[in-house]
């Protein structure tokens, strides 16, 4: 009798030392597109509130999505962190993601800005307005995206190929919002505007525009605040040179896209995986994405950077970013046919 009750209590005692102990050794694997620089802040952030391991691969975005997909059910990884909507629903529909509830996370992320079914959450926003050179064109002359079509833009808009996936979700949107033909006839406009062929990434552009190879240029805001925000004065000479319009706000408002995170389809650490994105969701990891990359919080009543508050107020799109992903292929097809590449 008295053998047994002190088995008994050896087992509860161990059942609340084992259950902990497992907790301080959980890990979670992340693949991720984002640079480790700026990523690093929030997992140490995790790591100290959670006392979960977190275990960082980097690589290329496409890179990480076919890493995931040959590993199969192999796949160490547990989070994947990438880019863009249309490329966490591509990831998605290849079959690599998993669904989640989580109350916290569909409390903190707008509907509009996660997956419907709850396979990928965003979880930083990002726009994409127009920059122009502040000695050449007047803010007053362009107010909207279609602007970029008219004539008198003729030799003067830098933006960059359309095989990337920013220009093809910025595309899909549009032919969500405004349809398929209007898209092909500004896809072809701005294909004729342009300054050059489309190269480089979106710094390439702002670095361009402030050397005078072309007077308006589309770029994400954040690559202009990290100009000027950077160490090097030449980089401050840049953004200096730089000014940005929030497009369309009498209107559908300026685009916006995400990063995101998504647990994997084979998460061999499910639980730290969402205990992981609702970390990032949440007020404090919120911020350190609004202060590491001037990128804007997934809700309200965060606190930004100054960089980021000196952009202004604007309107943004309010289209549920899991559309973009619908519409990638229509909206390569039609880049495509007007030429962009
Ligand atoms: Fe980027």
């Amino acid at each position: 009798m008295r053998r047994f009750a002190r088995f008994v209590l050896t087992g509860a005692l161990l059942g609340g030392l084992v259950v902990p102990g497992l907790a301080a050794a959980a890990e979670v694997n992340i693949y991720s597109y984002r640079k480790e620089a700026l990523i690093r802040p929030q997992l140490d952030a995790f790591t100290e509130a959670t006392a979960i391991e977190v275990h960082l691969i980097t690589g290329s975005a496409d890179g990480l999505i076919e890493r995931l997909r040959s590993e199969g059910r192999n796949s160490p990884a547990d989070v994947l962190l990438t880019t863009d909507a249309g490329r966490l629903a591509r990831a998605r529909e290849m079959g690599l993601l998993q669904a989640v509830r989580s109350a916290a996370l569909e409390a903190g992320i707008p509907a509009a800005l996660r997956d419907p079914g709850g396979y990928w959450f965003g979880l930083s926003i990002r726009a994409r307005p127009i920059f122009y050179a502040k000695d050449r064109v007047d803010p007053a002359e362009i107010s909207t995206y279609e602007d970029l079509a008219d004539t008198k833009w003729r030799g003067r808009v830098l933006v960059r190929s359309s095989t990337n996936i920013y220009n093809q979700s910025f595309l899909a949107a549009m032919i969500a919002e405004s349809g398929a033909a209007a898209a092909e006839a500004w896809s072809s406009a701005v294909r004729a505007n342009m300054a050059r062929r489309p190269q480089g990434g979106d710094t390439d552009q702002l670095r361009a525009l402030a050397a005078g190879e072309g007077d308006v240029a589309i770029a994400n805001s954040y690559y202009f605040g990290r100009l000027l925000a950077s160490d090097d004065p030449r980089d401050r000479a840049v953004a200096s040179k730089i000014g940005l319009i929030w497009p369309n706000q009498d209107g559908r408002g300026a685009h916006v896209n995400v990063s995101g995170g998504a647990v994997a389809r084979h998460a061999p650490n499910r639980d730290s995986a969402i205990r992981l994105l609702e970390f990032l969701a949440s007020d404090e990891a919120q911020e350190l994405y609004a202060r590491v990359d001037h990128e804007f919080p997934i809700r309200g009543g965060i606190a930004q950077s100054a960089v980021v508050a000196s952009f202004g107020d604007f309107v943004s799109d309010d289209l549920p970013l899991h559309l973009l992903g619908k519409l990638n292929a229509e909206a390569v097809r039609i880049f495509d046919r007007a030429g962009w590449r």
